[in-house]
């Protein structure tokens, strides 16, 4: 049994790809040229240039000493939280405008929530010379102005979506419904592994440079190329695929993985999809969602925007229910708390999705120096806001 798509895009009974008539031609070319294009030596010799010199990878793989104290295991830290623009984002955005030229696509666009991948869109699209548009929920155009500027100073235009509760699932759906209108010129930047089959797969293989880069370096450091454990946050699921990527069919290697509790999951202040939702159909693919029980998807909650999504992609939507994954709802005072704690004992302020995954380690219990591998996803200048509004409720003396 694997834990990777089957030909039709399914992990096990997640995934699938349920679009409009109109938009089959496209897809079906997508799935038929992706993975030709992304495996060609022309594709990976640009890629990997790419992802070296403009994105600033390999990512540094880095032993955190004092939490590995506290925590009793030994805690190495994946810092994509250096990449440009200060998020794993960049490694999917750099790898589809470069199959979208591949496929003679002359034009882009994207969803935002945050508005990070947004970014990440908009960065690569001045690198490459190609036209723009963002789709964004006017609320979110909003809360994130520093994000919409920085769209604007790269030369995409930001399109301020004003239907439904104008964030994320709204923004989605104003994009695709641009894809329908200009299905052959238009390349769609999925941002996260959701959407129709291949876009999970295609996203999944485009971040999976993050556990290729683990293994080889927990070969130099460890001696071995595998974690005992695995953690990541999951928004749409993207970091944690690219770090479990390589050794989802290692039974060696647990994995751990976090989602937005954001105020309790007995609340309906949450974006705790794996452990609450149940199974329907949003942006093309079978996942479990936040959904009434007539399938009106409900708005989720969490203080991070990148988690703020009401699915999860078809993958986590697998390793959750086959029980692959130990999946955590993380609270939004928990993350806070684990984000002090990390600014503290290692000096790195964390973005606030990454800070989910770090509070999962109070949670779970290790062996006398168990390996550890923690992805950082994001870097928390974009949450300083947050924090500082927060700063009066850390229990600094549990730090
Ligand atoms: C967008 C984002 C996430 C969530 O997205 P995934 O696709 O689940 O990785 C997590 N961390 C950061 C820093 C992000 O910007």
């Amino acid at each position: 049994m694997s834990y990777q798509a089957d030909e039709h895009g399914f992990y096990g009974s997640y995934g699938g790809a349920y679009i409009p008539e109109i938009l089959y031609k496209t897809v079906n070319t997508l799935r038929e040229r992706y993975l030709p294009i992304i495996e060609s030596d022309d594709f990976q010799r640009e890629y990997r240039a790419l992802l070296r010199d403009y994105a600033g990878r390999p990512t540094p793989l880095y032993y955190a000493a004092r939490m590995s104290r506290k925590y009793g295991c030994r805690l190495y830290l994946k810092r994509e939280d250096l990449n440009h623009t200060g998020a794993h984002k960049i490694n999917n955005a750099v790898g589809q405008i470069l199959l979208a030229r591949r496929m003679g696509k002359k034009r882009i666009i994207a969803e935002t929530g945050a508005g990070q991948h947004g970014v990440a869109t908009a960065t690569v699209c001045a690198l490459a010379g190609m036209p723009c548009r963002v789709y964004m929920g006017a609320t979110d155009v909003e809360r994130q102005r520093t994000n919409v500027e920085r769209m604007r100073m790269l030369g995409a235009e930001v399109y301020a979506v004003e239907s439904g509760n104008k964030t994320l699932k709204d923004a989605t759906n104003e994009a695709i419904r641009d894809w329908c209108c200009h299905p052959d010129d238009t390349f769609y930047i999925i941002g996260s592994t959701v959407g129709p089959h291949p876009y999970p797969d295609l996203v999944a293989r485009l971040q999976s440079v993050i556990s290729e880069e683990i293994k080889i370096q927990l070969a130099e450091r460890e001696g071995r190329d595998y974690p005992d454990r695995l953690i990541a946050c999951v928004g749409g699921g993207s970091n944690a695929a690219g770090t479990i990527y390589h050794y989802l069919d290692d039974e060696r290697v647990s994995i751990v993985l976090a989602e937005a509790g954001g105020l309790g999951t007995d609340t309906p202040q949450t974006a705790a999809s794996l452990s609450l939702g149940t199974p329907g159909i949003l942006h093309g693919s079978k996942i479990k969602l936040m959904q009434t029980d007539d399938g009106q998807i409900t708005e989720p909650y969490s203080i991070s925007a990148g988690l703020d999504y009401p699915g999860t992609g078809p993958l986590h939507c697998n390793l959750y229910e086959s029980g692959r994954a130990n999946v955590l709802a993380v609270t939004d005072a928990e993350a806070l708390q684990a984000a002090f704690e990390l600014t503290r004992l290692e000096g790195i302020i964390p973005a606030l999705e990454s800070s989910h995954a770090l509070a999962t380690l109070p949670k779970l219990t290790f062996k006398t120096d168990e390996v550890v591998v923690l992805t950082v996803s994001g870097r928390g200048d974009k949450d300083m806001n947050t924090y500082l509004k927060h700063k009066d409720e850390i229990d600094y003396n549990a730090i």
